[in-house]
């Protein structure tokens, strides 16, 4: 299937209801699916109380996504107190999928952009001249060119393959500790709306106006 026609297949898979989403993945049946109104804006919530740094999110991205070699598009940073080692502490870095995106805006050819159909930060290889200003342009320093096809690339949710096909972000089908969430935040009745409305989290770097769409609930000090 090209990929015009897999978006189109997942919007409409998204149109039956964002509910769709949680309900596959969290068990959440919801009978009567209602009618997309507003916009969607996908989101992540990266759980620091739940990440065990295991990597499987890392390597599940690059094959889903086939990365090249010693090329990652997130990986999750070890932040662990060095005085403190008995308190693992680990951080995901990748696209924020900013919904004010200085990558897209700076872009001369288009090829990074809003995808018009979800609204996601993506890249068309094939427009992209590699002149590296979308690089430049990102606060948060993820984004590197492709050394097979040269061309710019970041986190975009998967949104050429697992959820052209229906499936969540690769990072969450792999993580087995429930450490990341994915669905749209502007749908109030999705799961990660719901854990955002009882959870206390923060976007990096909000400073920089650029409202992030990753959401980071921090690790709850233990002990005195
Ligand atoms: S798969 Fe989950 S638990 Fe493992 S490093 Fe990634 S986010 Fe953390
Ligand atoms: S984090 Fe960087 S690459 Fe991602 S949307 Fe924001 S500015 Fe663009
Ligand atoms: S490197 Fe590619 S995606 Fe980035 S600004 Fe230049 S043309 Fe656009």
């Amino acid at each position: 299937m090209d990929t015009n026609l897999k978006r189109r297949a997942f919007v409409k898979y998204l149109a039956l209801g964002s509910a769709s989403i949680t309900a596959a993945s969290y068990g959440a049946v919801n009978d009567k699916p209602k009618a997309q109104t507003k916009k969607p804006n996908f989101g992540m919530i990266f759980d620091q109380n739940k990440c065990v740094g295991c990597t499987d999110c890392e390597r599940a991205c690059v094959k889903v996504n086939l990365v090249p070699k010693g090329q990652m598009r997130l990986f999750v940073e070890d932040k662990t107190d060095p005085n403190n080692r008995m308190q693992k502490r680990y951080v995901r870095v990748s696209c924020q999928q900013c919904v004010e995106a200085p990558c897209a805006s700076v872009c001369p050819t288009n090829a990074c952009h809003k995808d018009l159909l979800t609204g996601i930060t993506t890249t068309n290889a094939d427009d992209c001249i590699a002149c590296k200003y979308c690089i430049v342009a990102c606060p948060y320093d993820v984004r590197f060119i492709n050394s097979e096809n040269h061309a710019a690339e970041s986190c975009n949710f998967c949104l050429d393959t697992n959820l052209a096909e229906g499936k969540e972000p690769a990072c969450v089908e792999a993580c087995r500790y429930d450490a990341l969430v994915f669905g749209d935040l502007n749908d109030e009745e999705s799961h990660i709306s719901k854990l955002l409305r009882i959870k206390d989290s923060l976007r990096m770097r909000p400073e920089c106006g650029t409202k992030p769409s990753l959401r980071y609930i921090p690790a709850v000090k233990m002990g005195v």
